[in-house]
Parts: C-alpha cells; structure tokens; sequence
C-alpha cells in the first residue's frame, strides 16, 4: 500500500438506480449557453465551433437529497437545472458513436451558481471558478444506466421551487446534443471513467434563498430533490 501523510478522501461517487454499487466520479464538465432561450436571457449568443466549457471540482457534489448550504460570497445564488452524462470510458478525439458508447448513463442535476460574481469575473475577463466551482455547488440525482433509459433524446426538464414551475425544457432543444459535446470537450481532454458532463441549463434560471425546496425531474430518470439551508 502507498504511504499517504494522512489518509486520503473517499473518492466523490454517485448512487446507481438499480443498483447497490455506486459510481465513482473523477471530473465534472460543464457547458455554458446549450440552449438558445438561455443563451438569449443571459445576453450572450451560442456557438457551435468553440463551446464555453468550465469546471467542477469532483468533491463539489451534493447527493441522496443531501441539504444545500447557501454558500458565503454571495448575494445571488442562482440554479441551473441540467441534465447529466456520467461517462464509463472515455478517450481523446473521440467520433459521435465513440462518445454515445462512453456513456454509463444519465442524471438530473443543478449547476449551482453565484450569479453576482459571474457578472463580476465576465466584466472583468476574469476566471469563473468561484462562481461556479465553489462547495456543494453541484447537486445531483441517482444515475440512471443506458441499458435502463437508452439516450434520451427528447423530454421535459423541469425544476420546480416550492411547488412552482422554474424551468421546463425540452432537451431536443439543446443546441448541441450530449454525444456532440463530448466529442468537442473530447478535443480539450482525455475524457476518462468517472467524468460527469453537465449539459447546459434552459431558460428561466432565477435566485435561491434559504429554506426554498427544490425538485428536478426528466421523464425516466431518478428525481433530484433538496432544500437550501
Ligand atoms: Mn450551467
């Protein structure tokens, strides 16, 4: 066994439906401005040849309806209900088909973000990390396995708040698929076993306060369901 100088963390994982055997997750991607009306909302425009991609720290997940802590150095938490690939392979350049086979399966999540400080580091041309990569920033449901729910390529997304309509989509409406963006990430990284990609939010992204309970859902998957504390 590798000496360590104190005893390493438990790698981030996810819950499997179906399944007693978690998934163990390396990496989480996320794509900026994938559907057209949020893209609008947020006064930006979308482009298919250089896709805004950032990141996640791995231990930024929030799972098995864990409470969300409202996090410091904010004003403005906003939520961005998404739909999640988890990857079981991976690999560099990869083709259409290349990317479908790397996909163990699908989530729904929230890509949690400090609205105040994006807004800051985009006037300034400054990186987005604390906007977007801080702690417990990355809620997420149960994963679903292809073999349960195929690749979805239409459907719903919905995020309620206290009972009331935020978010609804349908992900046929993403400018680009999940199998296309990992061949375009697949060009920035060796994509590998345990990587999550969250996929981009639709329209209707709003502020969070403490106490509000949150329910994410896409016909098929597990619901992702929390409360902000
Ligand atoms: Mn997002």
């Amino acid at each position: 066994m590798t000496p360590y100088v104190f005893p390493p963390a438990a790698p981030p994982s996810v819950p499997v439906v179906g399944s007693d055997a978690r998934f163990p997750v390396r990496r989480i991607f996320c794509v900026g401005r994938n559907y057209e009306e949020h893209a609008r909302e947020m006064k930006a425009t979308v482009s298919l040849d250089a896709p805004v991609f950032f990141a996640k720290p791995a231990d930024a997940l929030v799972t098995d309806g864990a409470d969300v802590p409202y996090p410091s150095m904010t004003e403005d938490l906003h939520h961005e209900v998404e739909l999640v690939v988890a990857l079981q392979s991976g690999g560099r350049d990869l083709d259409e088909s290349a990317a479908r086979a790397a996909i163990y399966g699908y989530a729904v999540g929230l890509d949690l973000t400090r609205r105040d400080l994006q807004a800051q580091a985009k006037a300034k041309g400054t990186p987005w990390d604390t906007a977007k990569g801080f702690d417990a920033s990355a809620p997420i449901g149960a994963i679903t396995p292809v073999a349960q729910c195929g690749h979805p390529a239409a459907g719903e997304l919905r995020l309620d708040i206290n009972g009331a309509t935020r978010q609804r989509a349908d992900i046929a409406t993403m400018v680009m698929a999940p199998a296309a963006i990992l061949v375009a990430l697949s060009r920035y990284y060796a994509l590998r076993a345990g990587d999550l990609l969250y996929t981009g939010t639709p329209a209707g992204v709003a502020a969070l306060q403490r106490g509000d309970v949150f329910v994410a859902t896409f016909p098929g998957l597990a619901d992702l369901r929390g409360r902000i504390v």
